[in-house]
């Protein structure tokens, strides 16, 4: 691989006589790794079903590096059992004790690898903002934390002084996954090496530091903050770590022992943790955590969402009765036209808000008509299921949008594959009308 002169030079300067290795590591094939779902299925039943050989990775309890990709359209994929993700892009929640039943910020956070790490770790307790800048990416960001069936997030697309401004210093974990130079991403993307120059760098370390002083106003004393990149830059590394301790509200503490065992030291910070391709299998990663020491200002008092109106209550009611075990109409809210079910309610962000919680659906022409969300992440309440196999016809006709044959008579159910759940239908007759969203379907 060419690598662009300055980079080269200050590579060689940084890793003395490990460059080589270095290099020599950027030859060869990218590791393929993927997170399976701890909530749906066992790695042994996925690693059966998807025909692939799991190895644990080690530092990530649900991470596992995987002999071949599995393809984007397995029916597995689209029941959120796993996400595909490159080994030490795991490194970033692994490095942390994640809070369960706390407040956690995710402020970078599209595609979903940590947001959606995250949320396993937490197993449903607690409330996740995930946020992502560019609306697009957001969307997503909203499609994997439906796809992987996650009922406590908030996903926002909002500038991080905006997400600052909303919510405060409320978390008790704030990950910064921040936009960076990608120098860790040669290998897996050789358009970065194209477009890599100095400026560049310097620009993300601009950047970055406009995010972490938002980022910073968002943890709560004694919280943490995890910072990480994917670029060996130090200027956007551990100068970023230097900035953060600059402000004296914060002091840096270990990462795990898993992830410490696993990687480098930082360049002249030691609890600063670096992932080179040449010393673990993965990418390039950079990750330090650390914990606000100062107390902060009490978050601003939340405005909450609206309650459902009693004509609301009294449609949402009867759909619960007719194809629920059980729904707390009091965690139910409505947010413009849509309803939401979040049980610890938060701040609502005033735009940007793409979800909060679970979007249950809207009222329609009189009539409460659910979303794909909710047969994803409240599965288990509804009353009928129709469990299919991977070898049963119906699964792939069901991701292609098809009617299919269902297991009960009339009303609202969920189809699942493995147990897993893919989506909803509405039964007429055991023909279960396909509630499958079109942008999500096989061909
Ligand atoms: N955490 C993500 C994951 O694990 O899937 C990857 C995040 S990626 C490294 C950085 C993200 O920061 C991108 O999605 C990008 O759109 C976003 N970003 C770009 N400029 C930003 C800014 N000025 N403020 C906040 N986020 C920004």
């Amino acid at each position: 691989m060419q690598l662009p002169i300055a980079f080269a030079e200050r590579m060689q300067r940084l890793l003395g006589e490990e460059y080589s290795a270095f290099c020599a590591a950027l030859e060869q094939p990218k590791a393929v790794a993927l997170r399976c779902n701890p909530t749906l299925l066992s790695p042994e039943a996925l690693a059966t079903a998807l025909g692939v050989e799991l190895t644990p990775v080690g530092y990530e309890p649900y991470g596992y590096f995987a002999n071949l990709a599995p393809s984007g359209k397995h029916p597995l994929h689209h029941a959120g059992a796993f996400y595909m993700q490159d080994p030490s892009a795991m490194l970033t929640v692994a490095s942390v004790e994640v809070p369960q039943g706390g407040m956690v910020l995710d402020l970078c956070a599209a595609p979903g690898g940590k947001t959606t790490q995250l949320a396993a770790h937490m197993q449903g307790k607690g409330v996740l903002v995930a946020n992502e800048i560019d609306l697009g990416r957001a969307k997503i960001l909203l499609g994997n934390v439906e796809r992987m069936g996650i009922a406590n997030a908030l996903v926002t697309s909002l500038a991080p002084s905006a997400v600052a401004d909303t919510f405060g210093a409320a978390f008790d974990l704030v990950v910064v996954d921040a936009p960076c130079s990608g120098e860790g991403m040669f290998r897996k993307n050789p358009q970065a090496v194209a477009l890599w120059n100095p400026g560049n760098v310097a620009l993300c370390q601009s950047r970055g530091r406009q995010i972490l002083d938002c980022a910073m106003r968002c943890v709560r004393q004694g919280g943490k903050l995890v910072y990480s990149t994917c670029t060996f830059a130090p200027e956007e590394n551990e100068q970023a770590v230097q900035y953060m301790l600059d402000s004296g509200d914060f002091c840096q503490i270990s990462t795990k022992e898993g992830v410490q065992k696993a990687t480098a030291e930082g360049v002249g910070q030691p609890l600063s943790r670096r992932l080179y391709p040449h010393l673990g299998a993965g990418e390039g990663h950079f990750v330090a955590v650390l914990e606000r020491v100062t107390p902060t200002p009490a978050p601003p008092k939340p405005k909450l969402p609206s309650p459902l109106t009693s004509a609301e209550r009294k449609l949402v009611q009867s759909f619960a009765k007719e194809n629920l075990t059980h729904l707390d109409l009091d965690s139910v809210w409505r947010i413009g036209e849509n309803l939401f079910y979040l049980p610890n309610p938060c701040a609502v962000p005033q735009f940007a808000l793409l979800t909060y919680g679970v979007k249950l659906g809207s009222v329609q022409k009189g009539r409460f008509v659910p979303h794909h969300m909710f047969f994803k992440c409240l599965a288990d309440r509804f009353l009928h299921h129709t469990h299919l196999s991977l070898e049963d016809a119906r699964t792939a006709a069901y991701l292609h949008g098809d009617t299919i044959e269902v297991s009960h008579p009339s009303g609202y159910g969920v189809v699942e594959v493995m147990g897993c759940p893919l989506g909803g239908v509405k039964a007429t007759d055991y023909q279960g009308k396909n509630h499958y969203p079109k942008g999500l379907r096989n061909d």
